[in-house]
């Protein structure tokens, strides 16, 4: 008894700092002082959640509490939203209503709660409509009241800072979706610190091996990066001074996340990323007119010192990007040969750069409603909504394009003014003035020159669209559209031509089924799917339909023989064991790490055969419907969409020590000169022993081709074996498939 008065003091005391932290910050900021409000939020709050503890132990007030203090301090909003945050977690785990809210707190709080309780329960369900659904629902409110969703923000950065203290495969499900919808999000809204912050966390839960050998690296090498810093910052910090100027500058490290990213997308190793850190230079100037000078002025001291990179200048002060985002960066070439990246913006930059545009708002007290680029950006979203995708996953997609995008900026010959993604073609531009303009476009005009409709727009091109009566929309166009809006048009205009045909196979596959006494499970569809190399159920129709595919006698072959082995399997898994008299299926406890012993194999779970890890390759299981653990690779795309939609059946898994033997398919693609077969395959058998399941080698003049199967035990054999056969005298090309 004693023992828990203590506890309870000192939690109380904590929870006491934990809020006068939040009121402090709220203080020293640019906000009115609505102290009282925030204090009685605060108040209900905690009294509606007493007693209740997080998954961490420690009391649940302090959850809201901390989203309280980001929205404050990290994204700079004021007390309506404090107040939000503090009762964010109300309406939905205890007994008081949207109502009760309203009269404690009036109409404003009240809703914003609403709507972050309306799209609680993760934007992603257990299927994929229910995720496209809730999605929407999140972008909806977003556009009634973008306060919603930077709280959505907060939120979802306090449980990724927290997301220790949940079980594996909870953490793979929110790490995935932080990574697929909130992360991009987050950069669209411009909320720059907290994207990346969010997406170092996904990544460190995602992959902790290769997130924990990166900071290792970066521990390691940054007594030499401190060094060269200094000696390329000194001289610049003289000048500066002699200039008078007032200001703060500092070294930008790269985030682990990106860091992986470009390692990978590269295919380097850490020692060849040179630009891990950059300099940042923050000026004070209280005359907003004056700031598009100073960092020109900084920029004609820096490249005065050092030799400036001629296409790596950006100027983000004349045309803003569309999240808000400015700044003046240039690439020089520092000390040590290597290029550095300088960014230079005013102290006002800063704030938008770090917390979006909540930040500017303050800046901007009075006039609200302006045309803002973000307000352009919002009606692009509500565009996307009010056409939705009739495939839950193909207007995610669509979405998420729109989050990703970078842009370009680009005239029309009235010289107005255009936003688009990186990568639009004259075709986007098309769709972008006009539905009808796209659907007949046949070429362009890019700065009076004539291009085709596939051609890819630069940063201040003048686009002028040809179209023509008798031009028709092709399902092709969609391989070079880069906007969402040009994408779900098209794709709209294209299922109305084709609906006839789409009838027509789904008339020939119900016959198919029907003939062969098969009956359209889940399973039987996706192994159809997977045989003829198909996405959906609908491209499945479309191809029937024009006689792309067809369903014949080969089909059913393959259907039956993959029927057999789960047959096989799973009488393999009810066959009663000695000493007990009939085996219980076995029920697998997602909170706990599925190891996976090779005798298990084909009984408790399978290979994913988009993917086929094999052992030693980063893993995670998938609980189907036959309660069997499908495993994928980690970094597989199917893998990742499977984490966000079905987060509830996945379980972490992990390779027994003796895994046993695994099937690895390797391509190898050189010159054909006379012996190298040979050398080859004497290479693969003797030199490492290794037992080579299947060989297919095809030549065309001088090019070789050879997919070879071998059976090993981990994945380290399969590298071993690429660097050897890499070596052999002609070989151009190995990797692995699969
Ligand atoms: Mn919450």
């Amino acid at each position: 008894m004693e023992q828990y008065k203590i506890d309870h003091q000192a939690e109380e005391t904590m929870i006491e700092a934990a809020f006068q932290e939040v009121l402090e910050g709220y203080l020293a900021s640019n906000h009115r002082k609505k102290v009282e409000i925030i204090t009685r939020a605060y108040k209900f709050a905690k009294e509606a959640h007493k007693g209740v503890r997080r998954q961490s132990g420690e009391p649940y007030i302090l959850h809201p509490i901390a989203v309280a203090k980001i929205a404050s301090q990290e994204i700079g909003l004021g007390s309506t939203s404090i107040c939000a945050a503090l009762l964010h977690d109300v309406v939905e785990d205890t007994d008081y209503t949207i109502e009760d809210l309203e009269q404690h707190f009036g109409k404003k709080i009240a809703q914003i709660v609403a709507g972050l309780t309306k799209i609680s329960g993760g934007i992603f369900g257990d299927k994929a409509s229910v995720q496209a659904e809730n999605f929407r629902k999140l972008l909806l409110t977003m556009s009634e009241d973008i306060r919603v969703v930077l709280l959505k923000m907060a939120d979802r950065l306090h449980n990724m800072r927290t997301l220790g203290s949940l079980a594996p495969n909870k953490q793979y499900k929110i790490a995935g979706e932080t990574l697929y919808i909130y992360a991009p999000l987050a950069h669209r809204l411009g909320l720059f610190s907290i994207k990346s912050e969010l997406e170092d966390l996904s990544f460190k839960y995602e992959h902790p091996v290769a997130y924990s050998r990166i900071r290792e690296l970066i521990k390691e090498s940054e007594a030499h990066r401190t060094e060269i810093y200094k000696k390329f910052s000194t001289p610049i910090h003289q000048k500066l001074k002699e200039l008078g100027l007032k200001y703060e500058a500092k070294a930008r490290m790269k985030t682990v996340y990106s860091i992986w990213n470009k390692m990978e997308k590269k295919q380097v190793p850490f020692e060849e990323i040179y630009d891990i850190y950059a300099m940042r230079i923050i000026f004070d100037c209280d005359d907003p007119d004056k700031e598009k000078l100073t960092c020109w002025n900084i920029y004609s001291i820096i490249t005065d010192l050092y030799r400036l990179h001629p296409d790596r200048t950006r100027d983000w002060i004349s045309v803003p990007k569309a999240n808000g985002y400015q700044a003046l960066h240039i690439t020089v070439m520092g000390p040590d040969g290597n290029w550095i990246e300088v960014q230079i913006r005013s102290r006002r930059m800063d704030e938008i750069a770090e917390k979006g545009f909540a930040a500017h708002w303050k800046y901007k007290i009075g006039d609200g409603d302006e045309e803002s680029e973000l307000n352009v950006w919002l009606r692009t979203i509500k565009d996307i909504l009010d056409n939705p995708e009739p495939s839950a996953i193909d207007f995610l997609d669509t979405l998420k394009l729109n989050l990703f995008a970078s842009e370009i900026v680009v005239f029309t010959p009235k010289g107005e003014l255009l936003t688009l993604p990186n990568n639009s073609t004259v075709l986007d531009v098309a769709f972008e003035l006009h539905s009808q303009l796209g659907l007949h476009c046949i070429a362009g005009k890019v700065n009076h020159k004539l291009v085709p409709l596939s051609h890819k727009l630069k940063s201040g091109d003048q686009v002028e669209v040809l179209t023509s009566n008798t031009q028709q929309p092709k399902a092709e166009w969609v391989n070079f559209l880069a906007t969402a809006k040009a994408k779900t048009r098209l794709r709209a205009a294209l299922r109305k031509s084709q609906q006839p045909i789409i009838t027509e196979g789904k008339k020939m596959f119900v016959e198919f089924l029907q003939k062969h006494n098969l009956v359209a499970t889940n399973e039987v569809v996706t192994k159809i799917l997977g045989i003829l190399h198909l996405s959906n159920k609908e491209e499945l129709y479309l191809a029937l339909g024009a006689n792309e595919v067809a369903l014949d006698d080969n089909i059913v072959k393959q259907l039956s023989r993959q029927d057999s082995q789960s047959l096989l399997s799973k009488i393999f898994r009810r066959k009663p064991s000695k000493l007990v008299e009939v085996q219980e299926p076995i029920v697998i406890d997602t909170k706990e790490t599925y190891i996976l012993k090779h005798d298990d194999r084909g009984a408790n779970f399978k290979i994913a055969d988009c993917c086929c890890p094999i052992p030693g390759d980063e893993v995670l299981g998938f609980i189907d419907e036959n309660n069997e653990v499908v495993v994928h690779a980690l970094d597989c795309p199917r893998a990742s969409v499977l984490k966000a939609g079905y987060g509830s059946s996945i379980v972490s898994t992990q390779w027994d020590i003796s895994s046993g033997k695994f099937l690895a398919t390797i391509q190898i693609e050189g010159l054909d000169r006379f012996g190298i077969l040979q050398e080859l395959i004497q290479m693969i058998s003797t030199n490492l022993s290794i037992d080579i399941r299947k060989l297919n080698i095809e030549a065309h003049e001088e090019v070789f081709s050879c997919e070879l199967v071998v059976l090993i035990e981990d994945s380290q054999v399969v590298t071993d074996l690429c660097n050897k056969v890499k070596k052999i005298n002609g070989v151009k090309k190995v990797s692995r498939v699969y």
